[in-house]
């Protein structure tokens, strides 16, 4: 399957979308990313929340956008977010490549920590979901120590049998949670709060992956230089090359021969995309 370029992402009820979130997406590889940089994503997720729900985001990195041309599920699901971003700067480097540059990578991790701290200005409450017991509590320490006025509204972690799901998201509906962080691994994650928001009531959800582990000291990020100079796939791949070279090696080559083929098809006159 290739996946398509006309995607229409996350419609309100009335089945329209302002018109500056249209015009700012950039597609790669059949999946549209929003051009936004960190600060205007911020802003927008905050009037998303203060608009009520269910609004959810999803942030991509090449092996996202891989998995979403081989899983149409994943496809529908990024099309159905109200907003997506570039988590890895191969996307943004891809971007680049197809004339279409996005501003700057705006990755989960830097959304969450950001997120709850607004929702301590704000009086929102948060609902942790995911990773291993000590892994989530260890998360919700952390920013209960950073914001003191900070409501959890509850916790759980993320090993559960796929017939559970209906009952935590109803455990989440009744904690009366506003923002739900959601750290299940990919595409699990994603997947799970598009078949969920509703039933647990929450006005945004954002998948963030191994955030719990990275933020609770359960594993460690890569430095801010690597971050910074695109490696920090490089610093994954070093710290567990068992269990991630397949990911990458095939991961990245794919994503590679996704971009050509969509540069290459572009530049192909009868075929004129332009619209990214
Ligand atoms: N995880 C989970 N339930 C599962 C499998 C994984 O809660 O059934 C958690 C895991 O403990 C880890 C996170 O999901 O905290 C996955 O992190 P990873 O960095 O692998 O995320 P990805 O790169 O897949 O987005």
């Amino acid at each position: 399957m290739t996946a398509g370029d006309t995607a229409t992402r996350g419609q309100t009820d009335t089945g329209t979308r302002r018109r500056g979130e249209r015009e700012s997406r950039v597609t790669i590889a059949g999946v549209a990313v929003d051009n936004l940089g960190f600060d205007e994503t911020l802003e927008r997720i905050d009037a998303l929340a203060g608009e009520g729900g269910p609004h959810y985001m999803a942030v991509v990195n090449a092996a996202k956008i891989v998995g979403a041309n081989r899983d149409e599920e994943l496809l529908r699901v990024l099309h159905g977010a109200d907003l997506v971003t570039a988590d890895g700067m191969s996307v943004v480097w891809a971007s680049r490549l197809l004339g279409r540059p996005l501003k700057e990578r705006v990755t989960g991790i830097d959304l969450f920590e950001k997120l709850v701290g607004h929702a301590a200005a704000r009086g929102l409450s948060v609902f942790f979901f995911g990773a291993r017991e000590d892994s989530v509590r260890g998360v919700a320490e952390l920013f209960g120590s950073r914001h003191s006025n900070l409501k959890i509204a509850g916790m759980r972690d993320g090993y559960f049998a796929e017939s559970e799901s209906e009952r935590i998201a109803g455990e989440i509906n009744r904690s009366g949670a506003d923002l739900l962080f959601v750290a299940l691994g990919s595409p699990a994650q994603e997947k799970w709060i598009a078949a969920n928001i509703e039933r647990s009531g929450v006005r945004f959800a954002l998948g963030v992956g191994g955030s719990f582990d990275h933020l609770s000291g359960r594993a460690r990020r890569a430095p801010r230089w690597m971050q910074r100079a695109g490696l920090e796939w490089l610093y994954r791949l070093l710290s567990e090359p068992r269990r991630l070279w397949r990911r990458y090696m095939v991961g990245n080559t794919l994503f590679i021969w996704l971009v050509v083929t969509q540069l290459l098809r572009r530049n192909t006159p009868k075929k004129q995309e332009g619209k990214g």
